[in-house]
């Protein structure tokens, strides 16, 4: 079987396998788009939306600059580092994936506890959270704890097609009703809401593009590479064309100046394939803590070792239950990184922030400022409007009428 074809099975297998699979809701109901409240950053008019868009052109340095434009084929974060790698701080993105619920979120817990990085600050991921059976207490736990939150859509849609097929429309309300839900069921401020992921990592050529801009979010990351894993590719805008290997498309061809992309650079997996998440590697070592360590190290190192590109550590909670030492492995790999002098887990819009304004040595001055958003926990036993279950939910503050969905994000009496 040819590399890229099982790169993209094992990919659709594990998300297939690992994501619900959900019904759309409501796709043929709400014709308006969801306007977000209290996000101020989006300003961009309906016409503009409606126009055509220009194709990229080839980037070129001197016509992208940061802080907002970064070319997709820089492999340095400036050009006069070169030679200085060993000085450039790695990055460490770990990111989970769906939704929050009491389990997980005891793993998570003792995953990041009281672990630190070379400037003090506390170590820090990224969760996409989807709705459906998420807690949202616990999802604004790890906001207050410092986490970033980011989004993963409402539905999780039904499968591949859903997504690919998904205008920009679509996707803005799933994503769009989602930061409603975040802002109301968990405290969450929507301008710290910066980022999405598509479920399957399906994404839908420019379209799901075109919604970050329009929802006023700063990046994707849904897309992987493995043509660019050494040298490691570094996030870069829409500015102009992108260089990087479109492994499932469609993947974007127009000029969206300013949106990011976080490269999902794959991992190799024991017999050499490529995989954009840990849980989609078909391989992976024995089921033992050293084999699983040792792999982690190697994957690491090709950045490391390299040009410092962001390591993204891309997987679900569900991958700890499929090996009896795969959690242990994990924590114990995490615990390594915290003793590098030079090595920082964080949030995916963090490290961005490095991105736009790159320094030798600490990245940055001082710390992110954690939120605190208060929350009294409310347990809900509310009806599913399209199916007629009952759906237990926990929130801040106050119950909705019926579960939240697309349609009615805030679980409204319609
Ligand atoms: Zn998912």
């Amino acid at each position: 079987m040819k590399f890229t074809t099982l790169l993209v099975l094992g990919l659709l297998l594990a998300t297939a396998l690992l994501c619900e699979a959900q019904k759309p809701g409501g796709k043929t109901k709400s014709k308006s788009k969801s306007k977000l409240k209290n996000k101020t950053k989006t300003t961009v008019a309906p016409q503009v939306e409606k126009q055509e868009l220009q194709k990229a052109e080839p980037c070129s340095a001197d016509k992208c600059k940061l802080p907002d434009c970064r070319c997709s084929d820089a492999m340095l974060p400036k050009p006069k580092f070169k030679g200085k790698e060993q000085e450039i701080p790695q990055f460490v993105t770990i990111t989970f994936d769906d939704a929050v619920n009491a389990v997980n979120y005891a793993q998570y817990e003792l995953l990041f506890n009281d672990l630190v990085n070379p400037d003090g600050c506390a170590a820090t991921g990224t969760f996409f959270v989807s709705h459906e059976y998420t807690d949202y207490v616990r999802v604004n736990a790890l906001y207050n704890a410092g986490h970033e939150i980011a989004l993963h859509s409402v539905t999780h849609g039904d499968g591949t097609d859903y997504w690919r097929d998904a205008d920009v429309e679509t996707i803005e309300r799933e994503f769009g009703a989602q930061v409603q839900m975040l802002q109301t069921f968990a405290k969450i401020d929507a301008q710290r809401l910066q980022g999405m992921r598509l479920p399957f990592l399906q994404i839908s050529g420019n379209n799901n593009y075109e919604a970050v801009k329009n929802l006023g979010l700063t990046y994707d990351s849904s897309w992987p590479t493995q043509q660019h894993k050494n040298p490691a590719m570094w996030p870069y805008t829409l500015d102009y064309m992108s260089i990087q290997d479109c492994q499932i498309g469609p993947c974007p061809d127009a000029s969206l100046p300013g949106v990011w992309v976080n490269p999902m650079v794959t991992w190799n997996d024991t017999e050499g394939y490529s995989c954009a998440m840990i849980d989609a590697c078909v391989y992976p070592p024995a089921d033992e803590i050293d084999a699983l360590f040792e792999w982690m190290l190697e994957n690491f190192n090709r950045h490391y070792k390299g040009n410092r590109a962001p390591f993204g550590m891309y997987l679900h909670a569900a991958w700890f239950a499929r090996g009896r030492n795969y959690f242990a492995a994990f924590k114990k790999f995490m615990q390594h990184l915290a003793t590098y002098p030079d090595v920082y887990m964080t949030g995916i819009s963090r490290m961005l922030e490095y991105v736009k304004k790159p320094v030798l040595g600490q990245p940055f001055k001082s710390c992110e400022t954690k939120p605190n958003a208060t929350c009294q926990p409310v347990h809900c036993n509310v009806q599913k409007m399209s199916t007629g279950e009952t759906r237990y939910m926990s929130v801040c503050d106050k119950c909705p009428i019926v579960y939240p969905w697309l349609n009615n994000p805030l679980g409204q009496n319609m």
